[in-house]
């Protein structure tokens, strides 16, 4: 059990205001490996000012510097990268393949991205007689999940030192260490004092003074749509810049001529993997009435393989929501064909890979975020069918279409109202903008898009 000190603030570790602190546990053993200071509005006061401080100087630094410290981070954070997915599996209990080939690697990929684009991206153009400024927006304040602890960190912060802004992080608070550990990064990398800060703290504490601090310019919120809303209201009443990644229930639909094994095949890994903490998951499969019985064999047959290979939840508090969203697919009449309530283990917070079949759109486990190892296969009768179900949920995050042609996959996802579509399977891109439709949230992160959210826009007229 390690104590660790201090909050990353102007530069240095400082001790924190108070004397309290979070408890750091292992969700594979229930052991706790560490504490850290848990931060009140004082300490938040003191990160804000010292990025207020940071910022006039940061926004003058020519893009090129910028893009040099990034390339330098993406090194950094490279270099460290077995330290970085030994981290990630103590704190969040993915199994350690998982968090050296996605934990680790995506956000060398996307501070690599930032790297680029910070020196490539036009911060001037020209608009018929006029010269428009792409300026940073101000001091950023970040709140991040626990789900892809470091990834949620880099979509934030590398698009922000991109765009010249000064951050101030309040990361969630199952996975300090991972924050912990970029802090360091982002000090070796040699970003000025000031221009990132850290304040380890409870959501509603922490995070909350920072959402409402009057020095910061802009929020950008990961996590669950319930703290979004709030988040929206604290920022709409203050006129500040706002963005929200937030839940999903995004469906996986499998038209008839697709290769139905790979369909289903691909569709059960990716709403496994990370234990089924992914708010892009494709946890509605939709399959047509003629292929469905071949369908709910191949998902069980999948399901049934993860059996042990799967990671912990985070807590038992998530464990405990999973469970319980499991009996209510059974209460409510769905059919379960892999997995189910009882814990499959005596430590850890572990839940079984489930799938249930016979799932009809009204149900809670269809309209619901599960944010477990849980799918639920639907049955639809036409592609119309298909469309009024797969946009049938008050999210609109992500989605997938297989199709046996691809242009048959493209103009159905074309009608999907939602952020982001993986066209027979897909390949993870860090340039393409990620965010929601309708509840999903408001912004984009990654690539462009997300170097955008960071931005405010001077013209010039001559
Ligand atoms: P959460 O909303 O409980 O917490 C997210 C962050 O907000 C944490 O840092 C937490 O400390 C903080 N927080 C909590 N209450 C707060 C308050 N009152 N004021 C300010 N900050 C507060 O979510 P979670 O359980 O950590 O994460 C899971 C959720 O995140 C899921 O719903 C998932 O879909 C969502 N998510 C969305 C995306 C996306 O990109 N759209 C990505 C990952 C996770």
């Amino acid at each position: 059990m390690k104590a660790h000190d201090g909050m990353y603030i102007g530069g240095a570790w400082r001790p924190a205001a108070g004397p309290d602190v979070i408890e750091v546990v292992n969700p594979a053993d229930e052991q706790v490996i560490a504490t850290v200071p848990a931060g009140t509005a004082e300490d938040v006061d003191a990160a804000v000012r010292a990025a207020r401080a940071a910022f006039p100087a940061r926004a003058a630094t020519p893009p090129a510097e910028r893009a040099a410290r990034l390339a330098a981070l993406r090194d950094v954070l490279q270099a460290r990268k077995d330290e970085i997915a030994e981290t990630v599996t103590a704190e969040l209990g993915s199994p350690l393949a998982f968090s050296q080939a996605v934990h680790a690697a995506v956000p060398i990929a996307v501070a690599a991205s930032y790297a680029d684009l910070a020196a490539t991206y036009a911060f001037e153009e020209k608009a018929g007689t006029s010269t428009v400024h792409h300026e940073p927006v101000g001091v950023v304040g970040a709140i991040t999940p626990w789900n892809y602890p470091l990834h949620q960190i880099v979509a934030k912060v590398a698009p922000a030192l991109a765009a010249g802004c000064t951050i101030v992080l309040k990361p969630a608070e199952d996975t300090p260490l991972t924050a912990r550990l970029f802090a360091e990064a982002v000090h070796e990398a040699g970003v000025p004092a000031g221009v990132f800060n850290l304040v380890t703290g409870l959501g509603p504490v922490a995070g909350q003074a920072l959402a409402e601090h009057p020095g910061t310019d802009m929020v950008s919120f990961t996590g669950s749509t319930a703290v979004g809303k709030r988040i929206g209201a604290i920022a709409g009443g203050a006129v500040k810049r706002v963005a929200l990644e937030l839940g999903g229930k995004s469906a996986n639909v499998i038209l008839p001529s697709a290769d139905l094994a790979r369909a289903v095949n691909v569709g059960v890994a990716n709403v496994m993997s990370n234990s089924g903490q992914t708010c892009s998951a494709w946890t509605r499969m939709l399959v047509h009435r003629d292929q469905y019985d071949r369908a709910v064999e191949l998902a069980a047959a999948a399901a049934a393989k993860y059996g042990d290979r799967i990671g912990p939840l985070v807590n038992a508090k998530q464990q405990a929501r999973v469970r319980g969203y499991i009996e209510k697919g059974l209460a409510e009449g769905a059919r379960l064909v892999a997995g189910g309530p009882d814990a499959p283990r005596e430590r850890g917070y572990f839940v079984s890979p489930t799938v249930f079949a016979d799932v009809t759109p009204e149900m809670t486990i269809a309209q619901e975020e599960i944010f477990g190892p849980v799918l639920s296969v639907l049955r639809y009768e036409d592609e119309e069918d298909a469309l009024r179900i797969a946009n049938g949920t008050v999210y609109g995050l992500a989605g997938a279409v297989w199709a046996g042609d691809e242009a048959e996959a493209v103009a159905f996802a074309r009608r999907m109202d939602t952020g982001q579509v993986d066209i027979n399977g897909g390949r993870f891109n860090p340039l393409a903008p990620f965010g929601g439709y309708k509840q999903s949230g408001v912004g984009r992160e990654l690539g462009t898009h997300g170097l955008a959210e960071y931005l405010q826009t001077k013209s010039l007229q001559f």
